[in-house]
């Protein structure tokens, strides 16, 4: 007899079919003669209701195993349901248990539990249809982003988790070492001798793949990574994790214009693909989370996006009718209040603001004429705020030198970086897109926690 899906079975089953399926007990419901189970196996939204007749040889040893969170495998004939809600239903003939679930120890019931208790039992909560949901749905916006790139001839590359760069310039840097934290050597100045350590100087987890990227544009013109980032920022926020995932492609011959356009038609195709592929689980989001989702993706798939530059968006939010907590003026770096009431008040869809003042921005972002800003571009999205941080890259050496100098960062440290300036330097642009807020905007799931397996976060990192 052939194995199935669940998915398969529901959307392809003809009744009279001999089939298998595997998966895990949602539900049952004990009824005279005979019983209903709900399983899932995880392939889709909707379970399958199975029908056991008292009839089958150990029916009531196996109705006492069967129950939700339990394994089963059965085998049995499909036939038209006589009940709503499904058009098949398997009529068992074998059923198998892996596993049983004890009622009164399994952590799910039957009832709706918090997103914050879920999370407390990790292991178990991709077992729920919210978090089915979800990674489904991840999983297809990866697809779609490998997709996107590959028709358009990007080369997917592999940048390094260890590097010895901190590419912001920032302190969010989470250390990597082998020294022996209880025994450190040092110098005569107290100061830790790394060159003890592994790779003989001080390195971390990287919180972005672009220089390396750029490195790979230079020679393949047009690239992405999509890898894991690390972040050590203390922000215990709605939108912050300390591991997260991003997808930064890098363009030679490209320009600021260039990048825009391709971030744009980069989250129109995500969100076409999603609601092609996801069909189910985005009307489950729609009606259970937020009931605004799928007008945002059509939003999203049919208008442009607005772009504004910085100095025009502070004016905006200097007539805003709203108080800040951040009072506004021209050299402020935007907060997640101004972001979204630019995104979801003003404008009411994603919105690419550009040319930010240079002193709020990273070291490698081209420095516009008028030396006040530089050629940057940040996508902000309705009730999640930033999306996607981008920018055409300095390519010109000396400027880029001066701007390494003025953040108090050594040239020499950077040679290699410098040297794509010295050997074949072109025009070059990027953006890095946060794959957690993707997926949390896709999703309307309001907490980044709730769209990553295994979420790592201050003081958690449990599973
Ligand atoms: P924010 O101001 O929201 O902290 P950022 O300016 O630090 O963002 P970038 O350095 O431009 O962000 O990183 C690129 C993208 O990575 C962001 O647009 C965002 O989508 C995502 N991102 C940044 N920090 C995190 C984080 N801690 N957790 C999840 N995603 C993040
Ligand atoms: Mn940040």
């Amino acid at each position: 007899m052939v194995k199935q899906r669940i998915t398969e079975v529901l959307r392809n089953g003809q009744p009279d079919e001999s089939l298998v399926v595997q998966g895990w007990v949602r539900t049952k419901r004990e009824l005279k003669g005979f019983a209903f189970i709900e399983v899932n196996d995880g392939s889709s939204l909707a379970s399958l209701q199975v029908v056991i007749n008292e009839d089958l040889p150990d029916y009531d040893s196996i109705l006492k195993q069967i129950n939700t969170g339990a394994s089963v495998e059965i085998a049995g004939v499909l036939v038209a349901s006589q009940g709503k809600g499904q058009r098949v239903e398997l009529k068992a003939n074998q059923v198998t248990v892996y596993g049983g679930a004890d009622p009164d120890t399994y952590p799910l019931q039957k009832k709706r539990h918090s997103f914050e208790f879920l999370r407390s039992i990790g292991h178990l909560r991709s077992r729920t249809n919210s978090f089915g949901a979800v990674f489904r749905v991840r999983n297809a916006c990866a697809t779609a982003i490998h997709q996107f790139f590959q028709e358009r001839g990007f080369l997917w590359i592999h940048t390094p988790i260890i590097t010895a760069n901190d590419c912001e310039g920032a302190g969010e840097l989470f250390s990597v070492t082998s020294l022996d934290l209880k025994d450190v050597p040092r110098k005569e100045t107290k100061a830790v001798d790394y060159s003890k350590d592994f790779f003989g100087k001080p390195t971390y987890l990287t919180v972005s793949g672009q220089l390396q990227a750029e490195v790979m544009a230079t020679a393949f013109t047009n690239v992405y990574t999509f890898g894991p980032t690390f972040r050590a920022e203390n922000s215990n926020t709605s939108r912050h994790l300390a591991e997260f995932w991003m997808v930064e492609p890098e363009m030679a011959f490209c320009d600021l214009k260039g990048d825009m356009d391709l971030a744009e038609a980069f989250l129109k195709h995500i969100f076409k693909y999603v609601m092609k592929t996801c069909a189910e689980d985005m009307e489950f989001f729609n009606q259970r989370i937020d009931n605004t989702v799928i007008a945002t993706a059509d939003n999203i798939i049919n208008n442009e996006f607005e772009r504004v530059t910085y100095t025009e968006a502070i004016k905006l939010l200097e007539k805003a009718d709203v108080k800040f907590d951040y009072p506004v003026s021209w050299g402020l770096d935007l907060q997640s209040e101004h972001e979204r009431y630019l995104a979801e008040h003003l404008f009411k869809k994603p919105t690419i603001v550009t040319n930010y003042p240079v002193q709020i921005k990273a070291f490698y972002m081209r420095l516009d004429d008028d030396e006040k800003t530089v050629a940057a571009m940040d996508i902000l999205a309705p009730k999640i705020g930033e999306i996607i941080g981008g920018s055409q890259r300095e390519e010109r050496l000396e400027i880029l030198e001066r701007r390494i100098l003025a953040q108090g960062m050594k040239p020499e440290d950077l040679w290699w970086y410098l040297d794509l300036r010295r050997f074949g330097t072109v025009p070059h642009a990027g953006f890095g897109l946060g794959f957690e807020r993707l997926v949390q905007f896709m999703t309307g799931m309001g907490n980044i926690r709730d769209v990553i397996p295994f979420p790592r976060t201050p003081e958690s990192a449990e599973f």
